[in-house]
């Protein structure tokens, strides 16, 4: 299941909603570049289960940077990784 959590950036202190996770039919992957959350539609095929498989999936439409399951998710306005996520997630999504 995936969700979408409140998130303050440590380092600008930036408010925004990180979307995580995965669903039945979706996952969120990364932006190596820019840190942008893309929901990937994997058709029930959950990405990265296998070793052998790349661990990216297409190309983010902000930047055109690679969407990657090993990114980490960044602050959209400085980038930084520094991120407290919210434990609670304010929605859930199959
Ligand atoms: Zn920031
Ligand atoms: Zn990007």
């Amino acid at each position: 299941m995936g969700q979408i959590n409140a998130t303050t950036c440590q380092d600008c202190g930036h408010h925004f909603e990180l979307s995580l996770g995965g669903g039945f039919l979706a996952q969120v992957v990364f932006c190596e570049e820019c840190g942008r959350g893309e929901a990937v539609f994997h058709g029930g095929k959950l990405l990265g289960e296998r070793d052998d498989e790349p661990g990216w999936s297409g190309r983010c439409p902000r930047c055109h940077g690679r969407l990657s399951l090993r990114a980490r998710a960044r602050c959209p306005r400085c980038r930084s990784t520094r991120l407290d996520v919210d434990e609670e997630p304010t929605v859930l999504w199959d």
